[in-house]
């Protein structure tokens, strides 16, 4: 399926990601319309059409899906069943929604990492109150619970120091499925942005390193300081994990760089990713264009690196300090158009551009 200019492409979600996602597809003279489950949300108000229902509504999906020639998400937690509905009906839907199914619950995630040959932190299933002894008699401590499902930005996880944690971390949680995961000694944190093209085509940018606060990303900076091999492996990776998914689209690997130069992969999603909004700033086809590249069965872009890059997230009242950013010559603002600035929410970001490698070297000649 090609999808040309003044063709629509429909998304399902309607947040920043949505909203990055549907200003690169106006600019590839696509018309974008959003499934969004909130009236007046980011996307919409920058999208060529919207539908406003529950992700659970069969009959809105099935509708929205056809008024548009190909449907692609901007979350993974949009319920699997909804997109399988979907690709039932014989629509078009990138990724393929078997990737949610993949993504969406924490153990099966790693369990499919694992079958890949993707090594991820030591982990064991917590399915209730009476399993938590034996997993941390496996795992060993310190260790980290966290929520199967829903679980992002470092929401649903208790760290367990001593054996003493362990009945304050199990509440914490409410009864929610749960897995136990080893406490990861990592050196950084790094994240490979990738894309796989409808044609099998392959693109990886280069790692960024991230810093959390809270569990939540604050900075991603790129390069990161990783040797070129764990860049190599990173990359090795993604391949085997989009060609395993027979994937199109933009997707993220999170992962722990241990001090050997290992790789652990935290998590990933089936979708353009918050550690890779550098990339359209930095890159010569940033990830929100290759997305909409990879989904309408364009080939891929270049996504070659001309710039050095620091991304910055804005959260809550950070982007108050709008025009303080917007006057920095290399600093290049997105806001995403939120009407309330709630503490901690993503209101924007801002990636500071740096040396220009190949104007440095044609400088130093
Ligand atoms: P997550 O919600 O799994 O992405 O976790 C949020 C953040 O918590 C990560 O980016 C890490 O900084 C930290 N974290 C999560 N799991 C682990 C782990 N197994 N070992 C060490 N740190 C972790």
């Amino acid at each position: 399926m090609l999808i040309g200019p003044g063709g629509r492409l429909g998304i399902l979600g309607g947040g920043q990601l949505g909203r990055m996602l549907a200003l690169a597809g106006a600019r590839l003279g696509l018309d974008v319309h959003i499934f969004s489950d909130g009236a007046d949300s980011p996307a919409a108000r920058v999208a060529a059409g919207q539908i406003v229902a529950p992700y659970t509504d069969e009959a809105a999906l099935l509708a929205f899906a056809s008024c548009v020639e190909c449907v692609t998400f901007e979350f993974e937690n949009v319920p699997a069943h909804s997109a399988q509905l979907l690709r039932d009906a014989g629509m078009c839907i990138r990724p393929n929604p078997l990737c949610l199914a993949a993504s969406q619950d924490r153990l099966e995630e790693k369990r499919f990492l694992n079958a890949l040959g993707i090594p991820t932190a030591p982990f064991a299933p917590v399915d209730g109150p009476g399993d938590l002894a034996e997993a941390l008699a496996e795992i060993g401590l310190p260790a980290i619970l966290k929520t199967r499902r829903l679980g992002y930005d470092g929401k649903g996880q208790a760290r367990i120091a001593a054996p003493a944690d362990a009945e304050a971390a199990l509440a914490s949680l409410h009864g929610a499925k749960a897995i136990l995961e080893g406490h990861v000694p990592f050196l950084r944190e790094v994240s490979l942005i990738a894309a796989r093209g409808a044609d099998g085509g392959f693109a990886a940018y280069d790692l960024s390193e991230n810093t959390h606060e809270n569990g939540v990303l604050v900075k991603s900076v790129c390069p990161a300081a990783s040797p070129p091999e764990v860049q190599a492996r990173a990359g090795i990776y993604a391949r085997r994990l989009a060609e395993d998914l027979d994937y199109v689209g933009v997707f993220a690997i999170e992962f722990f760089e241990l001090a050997d130069g290992r790789l652990l992969a935290n998590e990933w999603a089936p979708r353009v990713h918050n550690s890779g909004h550098w990339t359209a700033d930095a890159c010569r086809t940033g990830q929100f264009e290759q997305h909409v590249r990879a989904v309408c069965g364009w080939p891929l872009g270049d996504p070659v690196r001309l710039r050095d890059a620091k991304m910055h997230n804005l959260l809550g009242s950070d982007a108050a300090a709008w025009a303080s950013w917007a006057g920095q010559p290399d600093a290049r603002l997105w806001l995403y158009g939120k009407r309330e600035a709630r503490a901690g929410r993503k209101m924007g970001h801002v990636t500071v551009l740096g040396a220009d490698p190949q104007l440095t070297a044609k400088s130093a000649e």
